[in-house]
């Protein structure tokens, strides 16, 4: 994602099928089942390298199913999933950053040690991860905790440390399974802006799944909407705003107040069908 080049289009197009053979991410016609209940049908996504997709749908439509799959913790019945060239799920799982709804911090390890673990598994050293971590620390705000264990930290500040240690490693694709929920509305919209700042110059490719739907417009380059039974994609919404970094101030502005409502009229229907 790059803040303040909108008028650059998505620098890997999709076609009308999701595919796309220069995509960093591409997810091509997965099915899943659990116990012989299709949960998804079909589902064909492809990212870009830096592009920013949010994934917005009905609540048990198999989002984070979705991210579960494509992660590697999950293996699809069908389909195929292939992350900046790696195709088997244990592949994946060692390559792909992805942040869960819990956060899943080590109730051993310290603040500072939960954030360097991505880094510390890659193989770097400890002085030049704790570095990293000490300059994102700052970012978001938990610089002054660094050194207390998770069970200290209110519900807010242990999903910052959880979205810092996702977004730490150098991993070409990034999942975000709800990221902000646990947040109050203040330190949501912080973060929101401090995950836009730091994924600003990334390349990462990058999926995020969110029920908030300003919050999809703001932070995505393309929001793609999913239905339910089997969960399937039904729409791909591009999000072409005059000038991306004044996103945060465009919750009035006519085009996107256009993007918000095409895309709740979608999940309405939806609602009103089942
Ligand atoms: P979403 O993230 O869109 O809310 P989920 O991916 O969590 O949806 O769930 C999709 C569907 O799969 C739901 O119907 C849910 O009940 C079902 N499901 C999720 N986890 C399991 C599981 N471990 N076993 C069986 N069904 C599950």
């Amino acid at each position: 994602m790059k803040v303040g080049s909108s008028k650059i289009p998505s620098k890997t197009a999709s076609t009308e099928s999701g595919l796309n053979s220069g995509a960093l991410l591409q997810v091509s016609e997965v099915g899943f089942d659990y116990a012989n209940l299709p949960i998804l049908d079909n589902v064909s996504i492809s990212v870009g390298r830096g592009e920013f997709i949010a994934i917005v749908g009905p609540s048990g439509c198999g989002k984070s199913t979705l991210l579960n799959v494509i992660s590697g913790v999950l293996q699809p019945r069908s389909g195929t999933i292939t992350s900046d060239g790696l195709v088997t799920r244990i592949e994946r799982l060692g390559s792909i950053s992805y942040l869960q709804q819990r956060d899943l911090l080590l109730p051993w390890r310290t603040v500072a040690e939960n954030s360097r673990l991505g880094l510390e598994l890659r193989g770097h050293k400890t002085l030049n991860s704790n570095k990293s971590v000490l300059e994102l620390a700052k970012q978001f705000g938990i610089a002054d905790v660094l050194g207390h264990m998770p069970w200290q930290l209110s519900g807010g500040m242990r999903q910052r440390v959880a979205l810092l240690r996702a977004v730490l490693p150098e991993n070409p694709v990034l999942l975000l399974d709800e990221p902000f929920g646990a947040l109050d509305a203040i330190s949501r919209r912080q973060l929101q802006r401090w995950l836009v700042e730091v994924l600003d110059t990334s390349e990462k490719a990058v999926i995020l799944v969110t029920h908030d739907v300003e919050e999809a417009i703001l932070l995505a380059d393309r929001v793609v909407v999913m239905a339910s039974n089997p969960g399937h994609i039904i729409s791909e919404v591009p999000v072409v705003l005059d000038d991306r970094s004044y996103k945060f101030d465009l919750v009035t502005d006519p085009e996107f107040l256009r993007l918000k409502s095409a895309i709740i009229k979608m999940l309405d229907t939806q609602e009103s069908v089942r």
